[in-house]
């Protein structure tokens, strides 16, 4: 599909109740292709007063929308799921041009995607509560679920459509209105959910977008607004303790999907094919910018020389370059800035004794390519064995044994996501007694699912998302005492 007979179709402005329309004070911002650097599109930038508009809108319609009934909010999720369906190539361009990701994973995405849309139409008429006797008698217990209320979702950029999704659809199914802030450098692909979402019904002022080149111009002034019930971000850690802070003051509940650094143990009995293949899509799917990837890879010291040959040799197969051309395998980073990081840690690893089996460099743009990489031999006191390295560099380290393979895992501020590669269904049942990561992928490297509640524990965050957990994030739950009538 042409790129810019997609984008046309974009709306740039912002989404107050059921108007389009420029920000308040004229400024804007552009959004670039990382594989050309050619600007895509001119985005309207939200101010302050726009937050609070979107904020007003958001309050205006809550009480009306909490009254929907259920069956209501899941026609119009299903509808959703069908348009974002429909509209998959539209989708997938989109998230291609603006995030770099090979046009097949952007496909992969609008499935994943669209998944939440569905899982939630599903939920949305199956939200139960309780009745039961006190205890000491004389008075029935009810409970009901009640919407949380207004809601602020913040977005990262490394899966524009699915993470929008994962927010919006369970607080459309819950019965919350919502002000989303989609990241700055790729809100082409939220814009374009949010019309579908309007397209779908979605009743004006439920859903309110207010992109901008100044995230706390936003998040600011709405999370100090009284009415705010609840944030819901995705993102750093580090930004992740900045909302939290925020949130104290108006005693927010909060969603916090933060940063990962997630192990794969590979034991000494693995099968070795599935271990590579389990790797190689927990490292390099969204060209290892996922906060579900591979961060630290630690190998049996029996197996480590067999599987780092084996792990080069399929880097050495992918194809770096523009997600649009045929077989490209990895795409750019999102930005200079994420290359240059990457660069950074490989060479802060070398200095602490790893060895570049394949890759290590730059590749030449315009655009902000690395090559694929594997690294053996690091320290644990490289940083890369501390930070995220969000692109497309396995870090292989030994173990001796079981126990030393969970200390070296759990030795980590984060715990989001983790990986073991055994023959043994007994290892599965020990690595989840002792890793203490919020997900756990047992002989596969792919452990998201909209079935599935999806969160960290530690610095990964708080709260979880998809699954039949992700529509407690919000709901309340009331309690109703009934005199017994006898
Ligand atoms: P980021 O924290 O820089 O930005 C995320 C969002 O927060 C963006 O919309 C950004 O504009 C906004 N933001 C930035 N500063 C803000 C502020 N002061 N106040 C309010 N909002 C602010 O993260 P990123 O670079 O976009 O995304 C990458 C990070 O996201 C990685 O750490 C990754 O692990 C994490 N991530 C986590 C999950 C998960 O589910 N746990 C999923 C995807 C990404």
């Amino acid at each position: 599909m042409d790129i810019s007979s997609v984008v046309e179709k974009v709306h740039t402005q912002l989404l107050i109740s059921d108007r389009w329309r420029d920000g308040s004070d004229g400024e804007t911002y552009q959004v670039e292709n990382p594989a050309t650097g050619e600007v895509l599109a001119t985005m309207s930038s939200a101010s302050e007063s726009d937050a609070l508009d979107a904020m007003n809108a958001a309050c205006d319609v809550q009480k009306e929308w909490s009254r929907t009934s259920p069956r209501e909010r899941s026609d119009i999720l299903r509808r959703a799921f069908e348009l974002v369906t429909e509209r998959k190539e539209e989708f997938a361009t989109l998230m291609t041009a603006e995030m770099g990701k090979p046009y097949a994973e952007a496909v992969g995405e609008v499935a994943y995607g669209a998944e939440y849309l569905r899982w939630f139409s599903e939920e949305a008429v199956r939200q139960y509560g309780r009745t039961f006797e006190a205890p000491e008698g004389g008075k029935r217990l009810l409970t009901v679920r009640k919407p949380v209320g207004p809601c602020l979702l913040i977005t990262p950029w490394n899966f524009p459509l699915a993470m929008a999704t994962r927010k919006v659809a369970p607080a459309v199914a819950a019965g919350c209105t919502m002000v989303l802030k989609p990241a700055k450098l790729t809100p082409l692909t939220a814009h374009y959910f949010a019309q579908t979402m309007l397209d779908a019904g979605l009743p004006a002022g439920v859903l309110n977008v207010v992109s901008s080149q100044s995230a706390s111009t936003v998040s600011e002034p709405i999370m100090a607004d009284p009415r705010l019930r609840k944030v819901s971000f995705t993102g750093s850690t580090e930004v992740g303790r900045t909302l939290l802070k925020g949130a104290a003051d108006n005693i927010l509940r909060t969603s916090m999907e933060l940063g990962g650094n997630a192990p794969v143990l590979v034991f000494e009995d693995a099968d070795l094919d599935v271990a590579v293949e389990g790797t190689m899509q927990a490292k390099m799917r969204n060209i290892g910018e996922a906060c579900t990837a591979a961060n630290r890879i630690f190998v049996h010291e029996s197996l480590i020389d067999e599987f780092s040959h084996r792990l080069t040799q399929r880097m050495e197969e992918l194809k770096v370059g523009n997600g649009f051309d045929d077989d490209v395998t990895v795409g750019p980073l999102i930005e200079e800035k994420a290359v240059d990081n990457v660069a950074s840690l490989i060479d802060n690893a070398v200095d602490h004794g790893a060895k570049v089996t394949t890759g290590g460099t730059r590749v030449e743009g315009p655009g902000y390519f690395f090559a694929p990489t594997v690294l053996t031999g690091a320290t644990p006191n490289a940083r890369v064995f501390r930070e995220e390295i969000f692109g497309p560099v396995a870090v292989l380290y030994p173990f001796s044994t079981e126990e030393e393979a969970y200390s070296l895992a759990n030795d980590t501020e984060f715990g989001l996501a983790s990986y073991v590669f055994s023959e043994n269904p007994a290892t599965m049942f020990r690595a989840s007694d002792n890793l203490e990561f919020g997900l756990l992928g047992f002989n596969t490297g792919i452990a998201s699912n909209a079935a599935a509640p999806f969160g960290g524990v530690k610095h990964s965050g708080m709260g979880r998302e998809g699954g039949a957990e992700g529509i407690d994030e919000y709901s309340e739950i009331q309690y109703i005492a009934v005199a017994d009538p006898y």
